[in-house]
């Protein structure tokens, strides 16, 4: 099936694209959830593959690689038995769209519950918190490890126009596409992304419309 002739997208493509991906070291999630929408504890576990993630983000970017990189660093710390309870967490980050949505999908925070926020730090890290017991992680890239030079060509985009601008575009994709292949994927996350412990008081969430989540309310019936 075609949409204006734009054919579908498969994450085989982008694989092959990318050439010899070391998909070893990307992470896979194993998530809990509830099993309907007032229901209890799932009894089974979903797998959430990196591919899962570009179908609701809607591209395989840098952000989102390295996003998932991170949360892979703090869900070892929070849930060392692997499992990620996605009815028990709060996020903040920047507020990017590639590192937000990885925050949003894997954790199942959201805004509109009062779970998600975001701050201004620049750069690549989320607080993770547990809401049930409050245990708080903060998960941090490594500086310089995202190269200062496609981090400056991002900025520079915004002063291009035409021509300039069409072939900026390609140009900054094609250096986050070598980053991602010749660098990140060959790394484990935990060798460039740095977690601990923290204390943290979860701030009230600005946004009016908040409401509760109601398909978590009864989790914990038997
Ligand atoms: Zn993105």
């Amino acid at each position: 099936m075609q949409w204006k002739g734009i054919p579908l997208f498969h994450f085989e493509n982008l694989q092959r694209e990318a050439n010899h991906l070391k998909e070893e070291n990307i992470p896979v999630f194993h998530v809990l959830d509830t099993e309907s929408s007032h229901g209890r504890y799932s009894h089974k576990l979903k797998e959430i593959r990196f591919e899962d993630l570009v179908k609701f983000h809607g591209h395989a970017c840098d952000g989102l690689y390295r996003g998932s990189y991170a949360l892979s660093v703090a869900f070892d710390a929070l849930f060392p038995d692997g499992t990620v309870d996605r009815t028990d967490l709060r996020a903040v980050s920047r507020n990017s769209p590639c590192l937000g949505d990885a925050a949003t999908y894997l954790t199942g925070a959201r805004v509109r519950f009062g779970t998600q926020d975001v701050e201004k730090t620049p750069g690549v890290w989320y607080i993770i918190q547990r809401i049930s017991t409050g245990e708080a992680v903060k998960v941090t890239e490594e500086n310089g490890f995202f190269p200062p030079e496609i981090s400056n060509m991002e900025v520079s985009l915004a002063a291009l126009s035409g021509n300039l601008l069409s072939q900026g575009v390609d140009r900054l994709k094609a250096m986050q596409d070598e980053w991602i292949k010749s660098v990140l994927l060959n790394t484990k996350p935990h060798e460039h992304y740095q977690v601990k412990k923290i204390d943290y008081e979860w701030k009230e969430v600005q946004y009016n419309n908040k409401g509760v989540r109601t398909d978590i309310i009864f989790k914990d019936v038997i």
